[in-house]
């Protein structure tokens, strides 16, 4: 039995939940109690999937679930060590050469997860007397980076290049070193971040250019190699951060670059040092999943994808839904109110579809949505019976 605490040290956030809830700023998260799927059972209900990274459906791959059950036989549960002391095996060292192969660069360094990486990674590279121009939109584990970082954070405006520039003409001066970071693909619009121009801005400013590719690993390039090799910029890119979470269908993040940043990165970045390996298993599917990629399945898969998503939204934009400027498999439905977004996602789940409201703060107040996400595993009719929901639902609730 619980035995409950006596004091009242944290009655306090009694009221800051209450708090909370008052602003509508509750996460009661579904519980999924199958396979993360196409259809997938959530809270006893089998449901339309829309709301998964799981672009490629690696999560489940026969491939992925073998190399797992055979590395906890030969290698055990756990790493049992932090990286730098004992907690490399040979299986973290083959990832980390397959990925760099992967990716077109010398190394790669494999984190616990892509919130690490870029934790790690942007604390170690800048401190006090620098600046970092991140993009106003960045995930917050990149902000959160910046943060710990101790440098100058200047924030330019979502997308505008020439605002950024003139922030570089007037401050870059002022700093020792400085950081361009910015999402490759963002989570919350589905859009895509104009790197050729940032890697100009880059050259010309002296900055060092970091992109965040968690939602483009598997997605964008060929076979999914991400942003940089599909707009091309090979070589002018010094620090790529890349996901196993989303589309590699296991988990942890990456970072990929010049061997003397991997060297680097593995004396400073701190929670790489400080918090244990990834177990065997999940190395070991990551992999699995790396191999899929390169393979012509992976290539399928990614075009697969690609179909999907193309065709969701053309359809969606048919029925009249704003979804804004999505360009990627993530395709927001752009409501307005809160209230709206809350009522489609709750009206969509009783339909049998399971796409998450996003509100602010996570997004702004009037730009409130559902979120969907395709994948390669969704069949013509998951789609369709989505999109018949959707219509039957934006219409109840006057929004189309
Ligand atoms: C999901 C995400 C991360 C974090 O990746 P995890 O592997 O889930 O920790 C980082 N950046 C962006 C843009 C993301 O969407």
């Amino acid at each position: 039995m619980a035995t409950p605490i006596k004091t009242d040290r944290l009655s306090f956030l009694e009221q800051e939940l209450k708090n909370l809830e008052e602003q509508g700023f509750v996460w009661r998260p579904r519980t999924l109690q199958s396979e993360q799927r196409a259809r997938a059972i959530f809270d006893g209900k089998e449901v339309v999937n829309l709301s998964s990274n799981n672009y490629l459906g690696l999560t489940n791959h026969p491939k992925l679930r073998e190399a797992a059950k055979r590395a906890i036989d030969q290698f055990g549960a756990g790493a049992g060590a932090v990286r730098p002391i004992a907690g490399t095996m040979t299986l973290h060292r083959e990832l980390e050469e397959k990925l760099a192969r992967f990716k077109g660069v010398e190394a790669a360094l494999v984190f616990q997860s892509g919130f690490a990486a870029n934790l790690g990674t942007i604390q170690a590279l800048v401190g006090k007397g620098d600046a970092i121009y991140s993009e106003e939109l960045n995930h917050g584990s990149i902000i959160d980076g910046c943060r710990l970082s101790g440098a100058e954070i200047i924030k330019w405006p979502h997308r505008n290049v020439d605002a950024l520039r003139q922030l570089c003409k007037e401050s870059r001066q002022k700093y020792r070193r400085a950081l361009l970071v910015t999402d490759s693909v963002f989570s919350m619009d589905g859009d895509i971040a104009p790197l050729r121009e940032l890697a100009d801005i880059a050259e010309e400013f002296d900055l060092i250019f970091m992109v965040d590719d968690a939602h483009a690993s598997g997605v964008l390039g060929r076979n999914g190699r991400g942003s940089v090799d599909h707009f091309g910029l090979h070589g002018r890119v010094d620090v790529q951060m890349g996901t196993l979470s989303k589309a590699l269908g296991t988990m942890g993040g990456y970072i990929a670059g010049s061997k003397t940043l991997i060297e680097f990165l593995i004396q400073k970045a701190r929670p790489w040092l400080l918090s244990t390996a990834h177990p065997p298993a999940v190395v070991a599917a990551a992999i699995a999943a790396v191999e899929i990629l390169e393979s012509p399945e992976g290539e399928q898969l990614v075009k697969k994808l690609w179909e999907n998503a193309n065709y969701f939204k053309k359809e969606l934009q048919k029925l009249g839904f704003n979804t804004g400027a999505s360009e990627t498999p993530i395709t927001p439905v752009i409501v307005g109110s809160s209230h709206n977004a809350r009522k489609l996602a709750q009206r969509l789940f009783e339909e049998g579809v399971f796409a998450q409201e996003i509100v602010f703060p996570m997004v702004a107040r009037d730009k409130a949505r559902v979120r969907t996400i395709v994948t390669a595993m969704h069949s013509k009719e998951d789609l369709d019976f989505a999109l018949n929901a959707f219509k039957k639902v934006g219409k109840e609730l006057g929004l189309i």
